[in-house]
């Protein structure tokens, strides 16, 4: 049997399984093998009955002596051994599987491994795990046992007989060549994903996940390496000339002086405009550092060549805010701009040179003819997918226009270069000048009315707005019906407690005109206060906000918190972020009181990384990097092996026969 076989080629993997198994994403027998335990269950310590003690781990060995369905007062049915060994008995008891009478029966000789507890006043075995001796090694009991991330529908017993059995089956040959692995110190495919599976010691199993993970980040630095080839073969839909004195005259006439990084980003951009290829570029930069505008001098310059660019932002609400932005900086030029999102057209599409609109104008079914570049403002997920809706096929000849992609996620570098090894990267790392510091608060709950009242005051002498953020509820991209009643119910709140101030409510389910109609009456003052749900974060400029009140600000990543508090202080006036949280714990008190110290974006997201650990910090979808099954994106040392190997494959092809195959390159 080869890896590639589909997993429905083992024994007793039938349609059910099979549909089961498609839900984890398995489907080949590879795939199955890589689907490695969370975590092991130590049942090494095998006792003779006479020896064991109550709240030990053990594995005994015994013939069953009586096996019963008991009936207790509370109608529970419970499951009830007796198993000798010959030094003693003792009784072993289940919860609630009836079904085990029919599995264990008197006279069968088992393998026993769980904890020793009482049941009632005599000591048991409580829910161990089971296994009939005689058929081999043991798997399920006896040894470190390989626990499974729980899913509907497959046990951790089902997997691990499988596993078990594909394993012995399966041909593993080692596509790394065997210097390279001595070099590296890595134990061979095969035998991985023997131990991760079955190790005999915690040792085999780290090994065996260190190989694994070194696995997957090479097949991601190798198909990012591979990306970057491949978008470099195609011909770009306009060799944009760059016309440096338009280009100048343009800069000077903004209401602003570029800063540095700026300049240097923009420079960037235009040299990649005139190169062979189309560009493909990641521009990094914190919240407000002007972003903005440096894809605009970059449309500028598509315009000056005749070429249209689209301009994509993820909601409406940007869509429309960016609309009337490029029309400022456009002012008094012949750039035409038009708007199209799924709720509003605005301008005239055909004549347009910058095209506004939602990440869904990509699918849309526009002629992208005369596109010479795209912008992809606030992405998160830097999607291959959609950059893939861009190339077009004509006579053979694969067209794309340049692509640039923003974000305010500060991702580190190293990861930078592995996820999306495939981008170059331009980062903007300066503010403009002037920027005032946001005075944060951290307002714990018996103090939040009196926050929100003291609030009103200021709001009232100033003649200043506030922006209200519900919690996030789930951690996911769209919004769901909690977090949308989580805003309803603080908006009704609101209402009560602070019945001079106007205040208006924002979430996904209103319908796109009326969201313009509210961030309308938001922007020209007729709101003093806006609830909303998280789906404020990105973008929306709004000059009098100075408040950013966050509830449930525990719930929030630090990064995530600095994007929503970057929706403030952008005008002069004095700003606030409050950030509520009914959290009492000392460590959610410590990493709020971070977002206090005047930290970067970067320099936050890097804590957070700290604080929370990579599980929770890359694990949510917010956080926007890939997924990783089995390595971590915290493991610099590692991601860096592999990037410096996937390069070397690609100068040295001839070191790498096996791995090229594997990737048919
Ligand atoms: P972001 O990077 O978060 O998208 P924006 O492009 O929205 O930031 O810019 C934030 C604000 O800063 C805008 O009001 C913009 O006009 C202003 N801005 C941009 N560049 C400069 C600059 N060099 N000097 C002063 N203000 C600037
Ligand atoms: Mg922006």
């Amino acid at each position: 049997m080869e890896l590639t076989n589909e997993v429905t080629n083992l024994p007793f993997v039938g349609p059910a399984y099979e549909r089961r198994l498609e839900k984890l994403g398995i489907l080949t027998i590879e795939d199955l093998l890589l689907h490695i335990p969370n975590r092991y269950e130590d049942f090494r310590n095998t006792q003779k009955i006479r020896d064991v003690r109550v709240g030990e781990t053990v594995t005994i060995k015994g013939t069953v002596a009586s096996m019963k369905n008991i009936y207790t007062k509370s109608r529970k049915v419970m499951q009830e051994a007796v198993v000798n060994d010959g030094t003693g008995s003792l009784s072993v008891v289940w919860f609630n599987q009836p079904y085990l009478v029919k599995s264990i029966y008197e006279e069968d000789i088992l393998a026993l491994s769980g904890k020793v507890g009482f049941w009632g006043r005599r000591v048991a075995l409580t829910s161990p795990m089971y296994e009939k001796l005689g058929e081999g090694r043991l798997v399920h009991t006896g040894r470190l046992v390989p626990i499974y991330p729980q899913t509907a529908g497959i046990s951790s017993k089902w997997l691990r007989r499988q596993i078990k059995n594909a394993n012995e089956k399966v041909k593993i040959p080692d596509f790394l060549p065997k210097e390279l692995l001595k070099k590296e110190n890595f134990i061979s495919y095969k035998s991985a994903i023997k131990k991760a599976h079955f190790p005999k010691t915690m040792k085999e199993a780290s090994e065996a996940r260190r190989r694994l993970a070194f696995n997957e980040l090479l097949d991601f630095q190798i198909k990012s390496v591979q990306r970057k080839k491949e978008w470099q073969e195609n011909t770009p839909s306009a060799t944009l000339e760059v016309k440096t004195s338009k280009i100048n005259s343009f800069i000077k006439g903004l209401p602003f002086k570029l800063t540095g990084a700026q300049k240097k980003v923009v420079g960037e951009i235009l040299s990649d405009f005139s190169k062979s290829y189309p560009m493909n570029r990641l521009l990094e930069g914190d919240v407000g550092s002007g972003k903005t505008v440096v894809g605009a001098i970059g449309a500028f310059s598509c315009f000056l060549n005749e070429r249209k660019t689209l301009f994509m932002v993820p909601t409406q609400i940007l869509a429309e805010q960016h609309f009337k932005t490029l029309k400022e900086l456009f002012k008094g030029k012949k750039v035409g701009l038009a708007l199209l999102t799924s709720g509003v057209k605005k301008g005239n599409l055909k004549s347009a040179d910058i095209i506004i609109g939602t990440h869904s104008l990509i699918h849309s079914k526009m002629d992208l003819k005369d596109v010479g570049l795209v912008v992809i403002d606030e992405q998160q997920r830097f999607g291959v997918e959609q950059r893939r809706h861009l190339v077009k096929k004509t006579k053979g000849v694969r067209v794309a226009p340049h692509v640039l992609t923003m974000t305010a996620t500060p991702i580190p570098r190293t990861i930078a270069l592995t996820a999306y090894g495939d981008l170059a990267l331009s980062t903007l790392d300066e503010l403009p000048k002037g920027r005032k510091r946001i005075v944060t608060w951290l307002v714990p709950n018996r103090k939040r009315e009196a926050g929100y009242k003291w609030m009103e005051k200021d709001i009232k002498k100033r003649k200043v707005q506030a922006f209200v953020v519900c919690p996030l509820i789930e951690e996911s991209d769209k919004e769901s019906m909690e977090q949308v009643k989580a805003a309803k119910g603080v908006f009704e709140e609101l209402k009560t407690l602070l019945p001079s101030l106007r205040i208006g409510l924002l979430h996904g389910k209103v319908k796109a005109q009326e969201k313009t109609k509210i961030i309308n009456s938001f922007e020209s003052k007729k709101l003093d206060i806006l609830v909303s749900t998280p789906i404020v974060e990105v973008g929306v400029d709004i000059a009098n906000a100075a408040f950013m009140v966050i509830e449930g600000a525990e719930r929030f990543g630090l990064a995530q918190l600095h994007q929503l508090r970057g929706r403030v202080g952008r005008g002069r006036k004095k700003s606030y972020c409050l950030l509520f949280t009914k959290s009492k714990g000392e460590k959610v008190e410590a990493r709020l009181s971070a977002m206090q110290r005047g930290l970067s974006g970067f320099e936050l997201s890097e804590l957070d990384l700290k604080l929370r650990g990579p599980g929770e910090f890359f694990g949510t979808a917010q956080s926007g990097f890939p997924e990783l099954k089995i390595a971590s994106w915290a493991d610099f040392g590692l991601i860096k092996k592999a990037r410096k190997i996937a390069e070397n494959m690609f100068d040295n092809p001839e070191n790498f026969k096996k791995l090229l195959r594997k990737y048919e390159v």
